[in-house]
């Protein structure tokens, strides 16, 4: 069966919502038809919660937080956007590494492998992630996924 993603994110951001209480908004926006996408439920919650749990944590109280998700013909596309603290240009890319941390956490705790769990999913799904991020200004990661996963990749 194809996963309903329109049902399957609302879900995950109702209950992330719970949690956060009033602490942050998070808005979900939607394009085109999100229909036909065959993957695994199981890595794309681990994308999804390690992704939002960023944007959460390292944004301040009272923040919002945008979950994008738009279907193309083949391929669907989600991001997730905060206003938060932001990362050093010259850190980015050695973020998706484990145990990696930015300069940017101070106190803010954490193991440096959540990024690096998330783009282990992405690739699992024959996806890729990217992270565009200025400091003082926020972060935007995004996730581009294949509908149907390539023959091989684990099985829907
Ligand atoms: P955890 O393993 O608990 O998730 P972590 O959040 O430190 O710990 P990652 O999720 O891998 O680890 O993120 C790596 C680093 O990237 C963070 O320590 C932080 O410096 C930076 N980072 C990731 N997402 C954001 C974000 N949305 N805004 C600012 N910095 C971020
Ligand atoms: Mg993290």
């Amino acid at each position: 069966m194809p996963l309903d993603l329109l049902q399957f994110f609302s879900d995950l951001i109702e209950q992330e919502q719970e949690i956060v209480g009033d602490r942050h908004e998070l808005i979900f926006k939607v394009s085109g038809n999100n229909q036909g996408f065959w993957g695994d439920r199981g890595l794309l919650q681990q994308i999804f919660s390690n992704l939002m749990s960023n944007a959460i944590k390292y944004s301040p109280d009272g923040g919002t937080v945008e979950f994008h998700l738009i279907s193309k013909e083949s391929q669907v596309i989600f991001s997730i956007q905060d206003w938060g603290i932001g990362i050093p240009e010259a850190e980015q890319e050695n973020l998706f590494q484990s145990f990696s941390r930015g300069s940017n956490v101070d106190t803010i705790p954490g193991t440096g492998l959540g990024l690096a769990i998330a783009k282990a999913c992405v690739e699992l799904h024959g996806g890729n992630i990217t992270l565009s991020s200025e400091v003082g200004r926020g972060t935007t990661v995004t996730v581009t996924l294949p509908k149907v996963l390539p023959i091989g990749q684990l099985s829907p």
